[in-house]
């Protein structure tokens, strides 16, 4: 089989069954991305247990490329640290802008470096990532804020 159909199932899979589609009660992060250039939309959940992702889902619709990379990425963030998985969402963009990136670092996601030959998708591939990286950002922020605040109030 060539590399090509190789990377084209393991997309089909994930678009046909994705994995950990839905949302969650409680989640610690709630995020949402667009790309209305192709009419993608997905919400990201995530739920911290102990400083890792003990879970996280998304819901969505659009492009068989936005949801198979939501499915993948939810795949393989869960059980990481939020430093880790956004040393992940680097390394996926990266390698969605022509870096070289260590293969087995990424997994199933090389199968959408094929998409780099279509620069419009490039951002259906990384939207659910974009989103993630807000979203875990958007925390840190709010939580620095938390903790400074309770630091001041101690003094
Ligand atoms: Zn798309």
């Amino acid at each position: 089989m060539a590399l090509d159909d190789l990377y084209r199932e393991v997309i089909l899979d994930h678009y046909t069954r994705p994995r950990n589609k839905g949302t969650i009660d409680g989640a610690d992060i709630t995020v949402e991305g667009a790309n209305p250039l192709c009419g993608d939309e997905l919400s990201v959940y995530v739920k911290l247990t102990g400083g890792r992702i003990s879970d996280v889902r998304f819901v969505g619709r659009g492009c068989s490329i936005s949801q198979a990379s939501a499915s993948m990425m939810t795949d393989q963030i869960k059980g990481k640290t939020l430093h880790e998985a956004r040393a992940l969402v680097g390394q996926f963009k990266a390698m969605m802008h022509g870096e070289e990136v260590p293969e087995e670092e990424l997994g199933d996601l090389m199968a959408l470096q094929g998409v780099r030959k279509f620069p419009v998708r490039i951002k259906c591939a990384t939207l659910a990532w974009v989103a993630l990286d807000q979203g875990v950002e958007e925390f840190e922020s709010a939580r620095g804020k938390v903790e400074a605040k309770a630091t001041s109030e101690v003094e």
